[in-house]
């Protein structure tokens, strides 16, 4: 099994209007396999005059889909998180295809992505308005909760399915139209969401999706066009930045996910063992390729040399190879930009007085492998401490204080995830107040759950998806005067 079962022949294609084309030019670009840079398959480079066609078929369903019942819309996300989770080894096998993930993580992230899905089929009938008396009396004020319109919707391929269910999922259930545009590194899983769709009668023109390697081409038509509504955005700050300034034009509403630079806070107190087994989880997750990933460990002096010694030991272990391989514990990074990112970071880091414990030197291809790293003692100035690694490389430094710790967590431009490791109920609920991050993760190496608000402050972007929240986001209100 390969998983590209997933998506045959017909699918591999633009979907506008419920219809499966071509691009209007005929180009096409590779999708490659991280793992040995072979071509899996060529899909259509969609241009601006495609991405305006499918705008089109999204702005044309909009008042078709508004006016459908909640219900019928949690009825279709419920028959898609039960068609995705019907197909979990294949979703799993083309994700670890397309993306280079361990199969077992790939099963973790199927089941993490369908849940959006399942999630937001249960928030679609809950959307209401509010009634109130007007507090100095004679009138009664009534707010309509509305779909905010036509979205476009970007994802980054670090997590092909559920980055898009998130978004996908909680548009849906508020009733917008869509055109998506998956990462041209992994746009394979939301080809295969696509057909799930298609095939459990999603109207036409709700759902358009397109492929292409001119993002910024498409992203500058559509948002120059004012029936679009709303973008939804993960991936990198620079991006994200770029896209919010693009809005001013139209004021999109905008929900921005974007880079992190997570702390992992280890305190004395803390059971090591455990604090060792969140740490993996945090920083090897997808090889560290997660925005949420543990960037910066901080370990008390007391007990950082034996936290080293343990995950070096740990790192060290693990096996490095083909995702798809059963075994493999470790898969390739995306690309070779990937690996020549990571590679610098350390070497940066070393030539700057950081230790390497484990690791620290890029493997040879075919593939783009770089190995499970430990470094001790990288300075706060050292660059692999102030931007977010994206590898597998944990980077270990010690602090004696918690108001020390609080304010060097603190020290950077993200705010995303962040952990902390603690028996102390007290300090626990001090590091959740005093901590600038979104995320909060106590004695715990992972935050992310479809239930929970997921998202971050200052540049790590604004906006929440997931939990209650997500669904706001693809919202408007109108407030009705109603004098009696
Ligand atoms: P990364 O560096 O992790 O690939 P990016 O921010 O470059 O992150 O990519 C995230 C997503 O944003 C991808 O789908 C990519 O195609 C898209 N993208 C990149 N540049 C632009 C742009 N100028 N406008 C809109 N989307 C973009």
């Amino acid at each position: 099994m390969t998983g590209l079962d997933l998506v045959p022949a017909r699918h591999r294609a633009l979907f506008i209007d419920g219809e499966w084309r071509p691009a209007q030019s005929g180009a096409v670009f590779p999708v490659h396999d991280p793992a040995d840079e072979s071509v899996l398959v060529e899909l259509p480079d969609a241009d601006a005059t495609d991405a305006r066609a499918a705008l089109d078929a999204a702005a044309a369903a909009q008042p078709g889909w508004t006016a459908s019942a909640p219900r019928e819309r949690g009825e279709l996300l419920r028959a898609a998180y039960e068609a995705v989770v019907a197909q979990s080894d294949e979703f799993a096998h083309l994700i670890s295809l397309e993306m280079g993930k361990p199969l077992a993580e790939a099963k973790g992230e199927v089941a993490y992505g369908a849940e959006f899905f399942r999630w937001f089929a249960e928030e679609a009938p809950r959307i209401q308005g509010r009634w109130l008396a007007a507090p100095g009396g004679g009138s009664r004020l009534l707010t309509i909760r509305k779909p905010v319109g036509p979205c476009l919707l970007i994802t980054p391929w670090n997590f092909p399915l559920a980055m898009a269910t998130r978004k996908v999922g909680a548009a849906l259930a508020a009733g917008c139209t869509m055109v998506v545009k998956p990462a041209e590194l992994t746009p394979l899983t939301t080809l295969a969401v696509t057909g799930i769709f298609e095939r459990i009668g999603l109207p036409a023109g709700v759902l358009n999706v397109i492929t292409t390697t001119k993002a910024p081409e498409v992203s500058a038509a559509l948002m120059a066009d004012r029936r679009l509504r709303k973008v939804s955005f993960t991936g990198s700050t620079p991006v994200g930045k770029i896209l919010v300034g693009q809005s001013a034009g139209e004021l999109q509403r905008m929900s921005m996910e974007l880079g992190g630079n997570a702390p992992f806070i280890v305190f004395e107190d803390a059971d090591l063992d455990a604090a060792v087994d969140g740490a993996m989880v945090a920083k090897m997750r997808n090889m560290g390729e997660a925005c949420t990933a543990a960037n910066r460990f901080f370990v008390h002096a007391s007990v950082a040399d034996r936290f080293a010694q343990l995950m070096a030991d740990r790192m060290g272990m693990l096996v490095v190879g083909r995702g798809q391989e059963p075994g493999t514990q470790v898969g390739p990074l995306i690309d070779a930009r990937a690996v020549a990112s990571v590679s610098a970071l350390v070497d940066g880091a070393v030539a700057q007085g950081a230790t390497v414990v484990t690791g620290g030197k890029a493997m040879t291809g075919p593939g783009f492998f770089y190995p499970p790293t430990v470094l001790l003692g990288a300075p706060p100035d050292a660059e692999i401490t102030n931007r977010e690694i994206f590898g597998p490389v944990a980077s270990i430094s010690t602090f004696t204080t918690e108001a020390e710790v609080v304010a060097r967590a603190n020290d950077t431009e993200f705010g995303l995830a962040s952990y902390v490791y603690t028996a102390d109920l007290a300090r626990t609920l001090r590091m959740a107040e005093a901590l600038d991050f979104g995320m909060v993760g106590i004695n715990t190496g992972l935050v992310s759950n479809p239930a929970a608000p997921f998202g971050g402050m200052k540049h790590s972007g604004f906006g929440r998806e997931g939990g209650f929240e997500g669904i706001e986001e693809y919202l408007e209100t109108t407030y009705v005067a109603l004098p009696l």
